[in-house]
């Protein structure tokens, strides 16, 4: 008789990793399932920002921006074009969610994930390797101009009306605190309340490896298909063979796709691609936090690998080979700003960002398959709400009060 699992999460991302811990934490036999180890893909390439200042959805590009995109010549956003029809939807549906009352709904909607996000990864990393992971200062946007600084007003007025503290710094100021960075900005605004990790990957894994030591399952192999047996049975059909579970999680980030789709779901869910690349440091230089160079669409960073270089958004099929075009074009920036010496490793890694358009995750049971739950579409914030979505979703799941309104993440929201 084969064993059948109380549950079968499949994705060892930081969703899945969190999502599994939280059920196992719940008395629940829980299987783990990712074709890759703990936290390899876009749970690596990230800037390792624990967001919890952030209040508002990004824009879309102004139209002078448009122009340098369209031209493919812009450092933060590009786009495939053969793949441009593909997304044409997704970005028409980004723009109708980007009237300031829709955004500032949506960065309210998701704030209560966000506030106890920092908690949530300390409740996780107690007594783990990921505690020496875990730094204080997080992140910290420069602007150029005073022009890019006004233009950034909109997101300053919506943190001091919830309360998130920030604080305005001129150059000299700044550089009292990240004294490698050179004065080609004009302010300097530290998001006080944020944190960071200087190895996100390693986070996740040391997450997995607390859900192993405590009893659950992981198994390595890809998931196939997922069919729904019986009532309360499904069979989760792996390279390695079935297995069954009583409940599945889909938690592939930007592959949930590929499993929902074939149970007849369909979700406006956009892939928006980025990159990291490590580099040496001249001398000693450093950096204590997650620096944004706004005017330019990237972050600088330290990390254990070395100074961590991620981009902003790539609009292309989402298997497409890497084309890390964006790394190339920031550089002379990153150089201007920080004493970056060589390149350590010979490419630059892909990450996908599961996005949809209202910057809102799907966490909850399936509106039409008994078992089935989602958790998946975490954007630009995975990192940050990986452990408060993994706590709702398991709250949900074993029938508790969950600590915050799940509403507006209901999978069945796009009907
Ligand atoms: C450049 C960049 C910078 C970012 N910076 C930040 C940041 O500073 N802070 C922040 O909060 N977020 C950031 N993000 C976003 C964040 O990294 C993601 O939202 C988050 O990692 C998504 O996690 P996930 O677990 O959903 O997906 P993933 O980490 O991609 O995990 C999905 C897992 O599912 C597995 N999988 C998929 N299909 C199958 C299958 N069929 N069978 C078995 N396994 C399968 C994959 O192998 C993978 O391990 C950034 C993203 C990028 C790209």
């Amino acid at each position: 008789m084969r064993d059948c699992y109380d549950v079968a999460v499949v994705g060892a991302g930081i969703v899945g990793v969190s999502t599994a811990l939280h059920l196992l934490m719940r008395g629940k036999k829980v299987l783990l399932i990712d074709r890759g180890g703990a936290g390899q893909e876009t749970s690596f390439c990230n800037s390792g920002i624990i967001e919890t200042s952030y209040v508002l959805p990004f824009s879309p590009p102004s139209y002078k921006h448009m122009a340098r995109i369209l031209l493919d010549t812009d450092t933060a956003v590009r786009f495939h074009y053969s793949s441009l029809p593909h997304y044409l939807g997704w970005i028409a549906d980004f723009y109708l969610k980007s009237r300031i009352d829709i955004r500032r709904n949506n960065g309210k909607l998701l704030r209560p994930l966000i506030a106890c996000a920092l908690d949530e990864h300390r409740a996780l990393m107690r007594g783990t390797e990921a505690e020496r992971h875990l730094s204080a200062t997080g992140r910290v946007k420069l602007h150029r101009s005073e022009a890019s600084f006004a233009g950034a007003a909109l997101e300053r007025r919506v943190a001091q009306e919830l309360g998130v503290s920030f604080e305005v710094m001129d150059a000299a100021a700044f550089h009292e605190i990240e004294p490698f960075v050179r004065p080609v900005y004009h302010k300097a605004v530290k998001w006080t309340s944020s944190a960071r990790l200087t190895n996100p990957c390693a986070v996740t894994a040391a997450y997995a490896e607390k859900f192993a030591r405590e009893g659950g399952i992981f198994q390595k192999t890809g998931v196939r298909a997922l069919t729904h047996i019986s009532e309360d049975l499904w069979n989760v059909e792996t390279e390695q063979g079935a297995v069954q579970a009583n409940q599945v999680v889909v938690c592939a980030g930007p592959w949930s796709s590929d499993l929902y789709k074939s149970l007849g779901y369909a979700f406006p869910l956009g892939v928006k691609r980025g990159y990291c690349r490590h580099f040496s440091a001249i001398g000693a230089a450093t950096l204590a936090h997650a620096v944004v160079d706004t005017d330019i669409g990237y972050v600088i960073g330290s990390m254990e690998q070395g100074i961590r270089i991620t981009t902003g958004a790539e609009f292309a099929d989402r298997d497409a080979p890497p084309t890390p075009v964006q790394i190339e074009r920031v550089l002379p920036y990153a150089r201007e700003l920080f004493p970056l010496g060589e390149a350590k490793e010979s490419q630059a890694r892909l990450g996908n960002r599961p996005c949809f358009a209202d910057s809102l995750p799907v966490i909850g049971a399936t509106p039409r398959h008994k078992g089935l739950w989602f958790n998946f579409g975490h954007g630009h914030s995975g990192l940050t709400i990986g452990p408060s979505s993994g706590r709702l979703l398991a709250e949900m799941f074993c029938g508790e009060v969950p600590f915050c309104d799940p509403t507006p993440y209901r999978a069945d929201r796009f009907a």
